[in-house]
């Protein structure tokens, strides 16, 4: 198999990197629990990692968006974090992991023994740039696609290619955090952060703090701001109810969640931007949660209308000073890296079917729109696996 990089940067210093195939059958952009997911089930049912397979993911560790998280995120606090497919075969379990510990560190560990065990072969640092049409050769009956890479960070960073019959996108949400544009955003002095920036509440002693969202993030900053920070004003676009169910335990909001599940399918079928799935299902009814909004400090007030240099202005006129503002606003897909392909409908989204991007059938997406939890980004995993096989049978 030839290869892209025949001298990679870490030659000089006497560790080479594994060479990146120059032409594989499928690339995964995105080694996050549907990336991983995908990757399983195409090795285990014959793809060969690290030649027929490819896996390119841009963090520098294993963990996908996990290990970005702030330290308080426990794997008890997050909604719950289902195992990946064949992950107990290692005797790993997110069920029965210490849920005293970071989930960013406990992620990274259970992800990196997933990786090794089953031999995933992912090449990281390693981000996806573009992905376009590749030449086609005169025998061939498809037109592959060209995936270019850059691997490494700062000057060592290399540039690759490689030639795939199929891409798996799998790039999640959290490098695109959504930010709305509100009258004076511009003006204000103190500072502006959204949920990937936030390290720990500690960095907020004695502030003034605005959280806005009304997801799970949003509460938990909320939650961690009390006592530390010098007032919290909680703001979320819509009313906001605590329906859904503890971590852990059977939803007692099915009919929400289902209702919210089947918008974001629509919307992902259609290419519109996906509705969020908090809007339909309510924030878990935990018991702290409960507590905190019976002593009044998880209680919402709507959406500032003006943010001024030195606060915030609601639209009944009164003023709430800040010094910060959390922005815990959702996210985006990440998918500029496609747009060389024309897959965005006019709503800005890519259509997908059943994970299949609507207007390149040489595309799939893992992980996206009603697929962006874990549990999704697993069934994401096989669906989208057995249709690329499929596809890669018809192929040869
Ligand atoms: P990610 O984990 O984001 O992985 C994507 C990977 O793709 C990353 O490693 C990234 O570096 C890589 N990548 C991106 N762009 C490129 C590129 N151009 N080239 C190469 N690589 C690239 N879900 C749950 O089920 N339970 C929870 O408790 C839960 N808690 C959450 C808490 C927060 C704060 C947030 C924001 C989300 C939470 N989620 C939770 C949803 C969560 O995002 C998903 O569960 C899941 O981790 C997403 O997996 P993924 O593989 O789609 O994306």
């Amino acid at each position: 198999m030839p290869v892209a990089e025949p001298h990679s940067p870490g030659a000089a210093s006497g560790f080479p990197l594994p060479a990146i195939p120059a032409h594989a059958r499928v690339v995964v952009v995105g080694a996050g629990q549907a990336g991983l997911s995908v990757a399983h089930h195409l090795a285990h049912r014959g793809l060969a990692p690290g030649q027929d397979l490819v896996v390119l993911d841009r963090s520098p560790a294993a963990g996908g968006a996990w290990q970005f998280r702030w330290e308080s995120l426990r794997l008890g606090t997050a909604h719950r974090v289902n195992d990946l497919p064949g992950m107990r075969e290692l005797g790993l379990s997110f069920e029965t992991a210490d849920q005293g510990r970071a989930a960013r560190d406990v992620v990274g560990e259970y992800y990196a023994e997933y990786e090794r065990h089953f031999g995933l072969a992912v090449f990281r640092p390693v981000a996806v740039t573009s992905v376009r049409e590749a030449a086609r050769a005169s025998d061939a009956r498809a037109a592959p696609l060209r995936v270019d890479y850059r691997r490494g960070a700062g000057d060592g960073a290399t540039r690759g290619t490689v030639i795939a019959d199929l891409l798996v996108n799998a790039t999640g949400t959290w490098g695109a955090p959504i930010r709305p544009y509100i009258t004076g955003i511009e003006t204000f002095r103190g500072r502006q952060l959204s949920t990937p920036e936030y390290r720990s509440a500690a960095e907020f002693g004695g502030r003034r703090v605005v959280v806005v969202g009304g997801g799970t993030s949003a509460v938990g900053f909320v939650l961690e701001l009390e006592g530390i920070a010098a007032s919290v004003t909680w703001v979320t676009r819509r009313p906001v109810s605590f329906a859904g169910e503890e971590p852990g335990e059977a939803s007692a909001s099915m009919e929400g969640r289902l209702a919210a599940v089947a918008q974001q399918n629509d919307a992902a079928r259609e290419g519109r931007v996906l509705p969020s799935i908090i809007s339909g299902t309510g924030l878990p009814a935990t018991a702290r949660n409960l507590d905190a909004a019976r002593r009044g400090v998880l209680v919402a007030r709507p959406l500032f209308t003006g943010i001024e240099p030195g606060g915030v202005r609601f639209a009944d006129g009164s003023f709430e000073p800040a010094d910060a503002i959390i922005w815990a606003t959702g996210f985006r897909s990440e998918l500029g890296h496609l747009d060389p392909l024309g897959l965005r409908e006019p709503g800005g989204g890519v259509a997908a079917t059943q994970g299949r991007a609507e207007r390149d059938p040489r595309v799939f997406l893992a992980g996206y729109g009603p697929q962006a939890s874990t549990i999704g980004a697993n069934r994401a995993g096989r669906l989208v696996a057995l249709q690329v096989l499929e596809v890669l049978a018809a192929l040869s």
